[in-house]
C-alpha cells in the first residue's frame, strides 16, 4: 500500500518535472496573449496522462485509494471537481505549473473555482491591482500585469470591453440615442468629449448624447462621389424621444446623413402645445432653455462670476428668431434685449433680413450650425425649430468642427479655452447643404 503510494508519487514527479521543464516555459510567454492558462495547464495534464498509460492506470488506483494531494477527501469522490484532471494531480506538480504563471495569469486560475483559490490564494490580486505597480516598475503603463489580465478577463465576458484609458471592462458604446454621460464616461472620452447640451439628456424619458466615437463611426458609411441628392439615413446617428412638460410637449427627432460630401446631423425640436384654450406662447419655449450648439441658446442665465466672466452675456440670436417666427400676439413675455449681449454687425445684418411669413435660414458665427424656426397655429399652436450640424467632409475636418460644437464652459478654464454662449468668436468653416 505505502509502496504503491510512494511508486506512484515517484512517478508522477519524475513525469512532471520533466513536462513542466518542456511545457510550461513555453506557455508562459504564449498564454497571455492566445491561450488560456487554464487551458494550457489542462492540457499539460493531458499530454501527461497520455504519455504513461501505466502511470494513469496506477493514478485511478490512487485516486480510489486515496485522496488526491489537493482534493479534501469528502470532496474526491463526489464535488464537481472530481473529474478535473488538474486537482488530481500530485500536489508538487500543480505547485510547480502555478509557479510558472505570471500574476495575470495566476489570478485567472484563481478565479475558475473555490478550491484552486484555496491553494493558490490572493496574493496575485494584489500585485493586478494597482496601476502604480506599473509606474514604481517604470513600465510603460500598458504592460503592468493589470493589463495583461484585463484581456484575460474579456475572454470569460463578451459583453464588456476593454477599456485602455480606465483600465477596466466597460459595456460597450452605445449609440447617442440611449448613451449617457456619467462620472465614468468623462475619465473614458475626456468632461469635454460630449456634445451634451440636446435636452434632459437623462432620465426616463431618452435623450441624445454624441461622443466623437460615433462620429468617427458614422464618417466610415460616408461615400468619396458626390451626388447632389442627400445619402441614405445613418442608423447609428437616429433617435427620437419626446419630453412631456406643463403646457406642452417636447419631441426631438435626430438623425444623421451625407449631403454632398459632408456628413450633416439634423435635429427637429418640435414643441406642441397641449391646452387649445391657452395657445403656446414664445415665453413657453424660451422657459425650456433649449439650446442647439455651444453658442446659440434660450437661457438667460448669467455665466458663473469669475475672473474671465465679467461683464459676459450670453448670446439672444436663438431668442430674437423664434420670437420673429411667431405671431406679435404671443410675443409677451419676451426677455429684455440687455439680458444678452449685443449683436455683432455680421449677426445685426442677420436680423435685418427678416421678412415676415417666410422661414429664414440662420447661421452660428462660431460653430458649423444652421437653423430655421417655424410657427403652426392649428390647435393650441406648434414650434418646430430644426438645426442642421456640419461634421465636415474629411477626417481633419470633422476634428476641427467637432471642437468648435463642444460646449466648454467651466470656472478654471481661461477665456480662450471656452466654448460657449458667452465666448462666441468668429469661426471659419466651409458652407454645407442641408436636406430640406
Ligand atoms: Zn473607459
Ligand atoms: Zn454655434
Amino acid at each position: 500500500m505505502v509502496a504503491t503510494r510512494k511508486s506512484t508519487r515517484h512517478g508522477a514527479e519524475g513525469e512532471s518535472t520533466r513536462s513542466t521543464k518542456n511545457q510550461a516555459p513555453a506557455n508562459s510567454k504564449v498564454a497571455p496573449t492566445r491561450q488560456s492558462k487554464r487551458k494550457a495547464v489542462q492540457e499539460t495534464a493531458q499530454k501527461r496522462e497520455s504519455e504513461s498509460a501505466a502511470t494513469s492506470k496506477s493514478r485511478k488506483r490512487v485516486k480510489k485509494e486515496l485522496p488526491s494531494y489537493l482534493q479534501k477527501a469528502y470532496q474526491a469522490e463526489n464535488g464537481p471537481n472530481h473529474s478535473v484532471q488538474l486537482l488530481n494531480l500530485p500536489k508538487e506538480v500543480f505547485d510547480g505549473i502555478a509557479s510558472w504563471l505570471g500574476p495575470d495569469s495566476l489570478t485567472c486560475l484563481s478565479l475558475t473555482c473555490k478550491e484552486i483559490l484555496s491553494f493558490v490564494g490572493t496574493e496575485s490580486w494584489l500585485e493586478c491591482r494597482s496601476r502604480r505597480q506599473a509606474w514604481e516598475k517604470s513600465l510603460h503603463p500598458t504592460m503592468g500585469p493589470l493589463y495583461s489580465l484585463l484581456p484575460l478577463l474579456a475572454r470569460d465576458a463578451p459583453h464588456l470591453v476593454h477599456c485602455i484609458t480606465c483600465a477596466a471592462l466597460h459595456p460597450p458604446l452605445k449609440p447617442p440615442r440611449e448613451h449617457r454621460k456619467t462620472k465614468l464616461t468623462n475619465t473614458c472620452f475626456g468632461p469635454f468629449a460630449s456634445i451634451d447640451y440636446t435636452p434632459i439628456a437623462s432620465g426616463e424619458h431618452g435623450g441624445y448624447t454624441l461622443v466623437w466615437e460615433h462620429i468617427l463611426e458614422a464618417r466610415k458609411s460616408l461615400l468619396p462621389d458626390t451626388r447632389d441628392k442627400p445619402g441614405p439615413l445613418i442608423e447609428l446617428l437616429g433617435g427620437s424621444f419626446t419630453i412631456p412638460r406643463e403646457r406642452l410637449t417636447h419631441t426631438l427627432n435626430s438623425s444623421g446623413r451625407q449631403i454632398g460630401k459632408y456628413l450633416v446631423l439634423k435635429q427637429d425640436h418640435v414643441f406642441r402645445g397641449t391646452n387649445p384654450r391657452a395657445p403656446l406662447r414664445v415665453a413657453d419655449i424660451i422657459n425650456l432653455k433649449i439650446r442647439l450648439c455651444p453658442h446659440q441658446t434660450t437661457s438667460t442665465q448669467k455665466p458663473e462670476p469669475g475672473r474671465y466672466t465679467k461683464s459676459r452675456l450670453p448670446g439672444g440670436l436663438l431668442c430674437h428668431y423664434i420670437a420673429a417666427a411667431a405671431p406679435l400676439a404671443l410675443r409677451a413675455g419676451m426677455p429684455a434685449p440687455s439680458m444678452f449681449c449685443a449683436p455683432t454687425p455680421s449677426e445685426k445684418k442677420q436680423m435685418e433680413s427678416i421678412v415676415p411669413g417666410v422661414d429664414g435660414l440662420w447661421t452660428c458665427r462660431a460653430c458649423p450650425t444652421k437653423w430655421h424656426v417655424q410657427y403652426d397655429g392649428h390647435g393650441a399652436g406648434e414650434f418646430k425649430i430644426t438645426a442642421w450640424q456640419s461634421f465636415g467632409d474629411t477626417a481633419y475636418r470633422a476634428q476641427e468642427y467637432w471642437k468648435m460644437l463642444v460646449r466648454r464652459e467651466m470656472s478654471n478654464l481661461s477665456a480662450d479655452k471656452r466654448n460657449s454662449e458667452f465666448f462666441l468668436t468668429n469661426k471659419q468653416y466651409l458652407d454645407f447643404g442641408i436636406d430640406e
